[in-house]
C-alpha cells in the first residue's frame, strides 16, 4: 500500500485566472498547506483535449446533466431541457471554449489528501456559492445564473480533480510520466515523520 504522502492530484488554472494575475496566489496557498508541486507546465489546450478531460469517466454527461437539472429545481427554475444529456452538450460545448480561450497551467499537487484538500481550498464550483475563504469564493463573482443567461462557462478560475479515481485519470491526460518529478523537499519530514528528530542539537 502507498503512504498517504503520495497521493495526487490535477489543477488547472484557467485562462480567466491567468488574465486576473492570480497564479502566484493560487500556486501559494496549495504551497503553503504542506502540498508538493511535482509537475507544472503552460499550455493552450485543443478543444479535443478539453472534451476528452471532461469525457473521462463515462458517467460525466449524465450525472453532470442531472446535477444541472436539480440546481435549476432548486431554484425553482425550470431547467433548459428535461435530457440530462442535452444539457451536458452544452455546457462541455461552453468549457471547450472557455479552455481554448488562452493559455492554462497544469499542475500535479503531491501530499497527504491532496485531492480532498485541494478541493477544499478551491471551494464549490460556483463562485457566488463558494464559502469566503476559498479560491474561487475570494477571487471572483461568477454565478449559474450570469453565465446561463449569457450562454457561457461559469468562470470558475480552476480546475481540480474531484475525486482519487478521477485524479488517476486526469493526471496521465494532461503529463507524461516522465513530466512528473520524483523528488523531497525537506519540510516533508516535520509533516510525516514519526518522530521529530534533527530539530535540537
Ligand atoms: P467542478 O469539479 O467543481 O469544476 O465541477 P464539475 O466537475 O461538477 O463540473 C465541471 C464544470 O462543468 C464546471 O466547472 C462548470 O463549468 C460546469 N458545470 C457543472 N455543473 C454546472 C451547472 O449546474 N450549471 C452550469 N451552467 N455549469 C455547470
Ligand atoms: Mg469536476
Amino acid at each position: 500500500m502507498k503512504h498517504p504522502k503520495e497521493e495526487r492530484t490535477l489543477v488547472l488554472i484557467k485562462p480567466d485566472a491567468i488574465q486576473r494575475a492570480l497564479i502566484g496566489e493560487i500556486v501559494r496557498r496549495y504551497e503553503r498547506l504542506g502540498l508538493k508541486l511535482i509537475g507544472l507546465k503552460m499550455v493552450v489546450p485543443t478543444a479535443e483535449h478539453v472534451e476528452g478531460h471532461y469525457t473521462l469517466d463515462p458517467s460525466w454527461r449524465k450525472v453532470t446533466g442531472e446535477k444541472t437539472i436539480a440546481s435549476y429545481r432548486s431554484r425553482n427554475l425550470p431547467p433548459p431541457s428535461e435530457d440530462p444529456l442535452e444539457i451536458t452538450a452544452k455546457i462541455l460545448k461552453n468549457l471547450k471554449k472557455y479552455l481554448t480561450s488562452g493559455p492554462i497551467i497544469c499542475m500535479v499537487w503531491q501530499g497527504a489528501h491532496a485531492v480532498e484538500l485541494v478541493r477544499k481550498i478551491t471551494g464549490g464550483t460556483e463562485p457566488r456559492t463558494s464559502p469566503v475563504g476559498t479560491i474561487r469564493g475570494d477571487f471572483v463573482v461568477d454565478s449559474y445564473v450570469m453565465s446561463d443567461a449569457d450562454d457561457r462557462a461559469v468562470r470558475n478560475l480552476i480546475h481540480a480533480s474531484g475525486s482519487i479515481s478521477e485524479a488517476e485519470m486526469e493526471i496521465p491526460h494532461w503529463f507524461e510520466k516522465k513530466e512528473l518529478i520524483d523528488y523531497k523537499v525537506t519540510h516533508e519530514d516535520i509533516l510525516y515523520e514519526k518522530e521529530l528528530r534533527g530539530i535540537l542539537p
